[in-house]
């Protein structure tokens, strides 16, 4: 589904991809974990075209995106959930929903996925009248993901969902996230600090260094790689 080629990525004169190569294939969930600064951001954000790539290329179903604006990219069904949430603080919960089927004019899919993600996050149907900046950082985290559900995406970034949350709320996310790929078959890339919670629900995933890739291969076995373990689990 979606292929990364060899891909540079810049700001001004710093390099933050240093030449990354990768490939999720339809309905997978890959995790890139790594530590802080390593690029995983920027991997995303060059996906989604916001960071723009100097070199190589990103083929989404085959055909080349890395020249496409943002709003292009999020058209062929590609959404991004951005580090730090960044919902709608003054809309209530429906609305920020609302936002995500914004571009979307199949009234009874817009309907059946609101229920979805309100039966997925339950606790959003208690708070749907209620303010989004209003909403514990889990809830947040939970309404970011379901805006972004609500576009029917077929490939959705998550960037670091675990961020700022306590590990009981990071789990549970985590656990839904592994659900609604099991039950839509969509696609997710996940981008995570927290290497054991990421690992855990993913096929395959991506240990980035420094702006490059240094290892990859099955969630599981990245789970027993010894240097996985010393680097990025504290084992
Ligand atoms: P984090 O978990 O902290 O977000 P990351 O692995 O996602 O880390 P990136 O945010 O992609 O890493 O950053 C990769 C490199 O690019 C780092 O060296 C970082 O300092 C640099 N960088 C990121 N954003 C900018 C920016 N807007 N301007 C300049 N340098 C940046």
């Amino acid at each position: 589904m979606l292929k990364l080629k060899d891909l540079q990525a810049f700001y001004g004169n710093i390099q933050a991809l240093k030449g990354i190569s990768l490939e999720i294939q339809e309905g997978e969930i890959i995790s890139l974990i790594g530590a802080n600064g390593a690029g995983k951001s920027t991997t995303l954000m060059t996906i989604s075209g916001i960071v723009p790539a100097r070199e190589g290329e990103i083929l989404f179903k085959d055909k080349p995106i890395n020249k496409l604006p943002p709003d292009k990219i999020a058209a062929l069904g590609i959404s991004q959930v951005p580090e730090g949430r960044r919902i709608f603080p003054y809309l209530t919960v429906m609305e920020n929903l609302d936002m995500g089927a914004f571009l979307r004019n199949d009234k009874s899919g817009v309907k059946q996925d609101l229920e979805y993600v309100l039966e997925l996050f339950p606790i959003l149907a208690e708070r749907r009248n209620q303010a989004g900046g209003t909403l514990s950082g889990g809830e947040q985290q939970m309404l970011a993901i379901s805006r972004a559900i609500m576009t029917r995406p077929k490939l959705l970034l998550l960037d670091e969902p675990s961020l700022g949350l306590a590990p009981i709320i990071t789990k549970q996310i985590f656990e839904i996230i592994k659900k609604f790929n099991k039950e839509s078959n969509t696609t997710i890339f996940l981008v995570e600090q927290n290497a054991n919670l990421a690992l855990q629900v993913a096929d395959r995933g991506y240990v980035m260094e420094n702006g490059v890739i240094t290892i990859s291969d099955t969630g599981e076995n990245l789970l027993v790689n010894e240097d996985v373990k010393k680097a990025y689990l504290g084992i």
